[in-house]
């Protein structure tokens, strides 16, 4: 019988754990003699390059333009693929995972369920209506009173709550600093 393929959707705000989670993932996959590959959607259009993912074990992912998910199919090679970043892709995303589950395929997607406006961010949230398993870590902490974090707050350098039209993705994320939280509902505070 042909190897049956699923989609695992792993949904939160930043910092929520979904990399660790992603990273037990695997190396239960690893034990059952399974390999895994990367990839990161990226916004800078520099494809094709080779980056770190930092909580994913330190692991060696490749680029792919968000306007051309398609790009994931020619490198899928290995049983287990791995996407991080998936909010950042176009709605082609839908299509090719389709396709990767379709060619048995285990497909682990990691993004981020809502923007900082506290809107959903697409595609994600079409990615988990079509995952076989979703998981929403719940591990983030608000960084102002210490419960748990559900919001990601973005802010301005001087630490107020950046503004509605500030823009969605920047090209550093959440490895440019301080310029993202985790908050809970009540500490968060809407754009204006
Ligand atoms: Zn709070």
């Amino acid at each position: 019988m042909k190897n049956q393929g699923k989609l695992i959707a792993i949904a939160g705000c930043m910092f929520s754990g979904k990399n660790r989670l992603a990273h037990n993932l695997v190396q239960n996959f690893k034990e059952q003699g399974l390999t895994s590959c990367f990839f990161k959607a990226s916004c800078d259009q520099r494809g094709g390059k080779n980056i770190i993912i930092r909580g994913l074990g330190q692991v060696s992912a490749t680029i792919i333009d968000d306007r051309n998910p398609e790009q994931i199919l020619s490198h899928a090679q290995n049983e287990v693929i791995v996407i991080d970043e998936g909010q950042f892709f176009n709605q082609k995303i839908i299509g090719v995972l389709e396709e990767l589950r379709k060619r048995g395929k285990i497909v682990v997607v990691i993004g981020l369920d809502t923007n900082f406006k506290g809107e959903p961010f697409h595609p994600m949230p079409e990615i988990i209506a079509i995952a076989d398993e979703r998981f929403f870590p719940q591990m983030a902490r608000c960084a102002v009173c210490g419960q748990v974090a559900s919001r990601t707050q973005k802010l301005n350098l001087d630490g107020t709550p950046a503004g509605h039209n500030s823009p969605l993705i920047d090209s550093g994320g959440e490895h440019s600093g301080d310029r993202y939280e985790p908050r809970c509902r009540s500490c968060y505070q809407p754009p204006q």
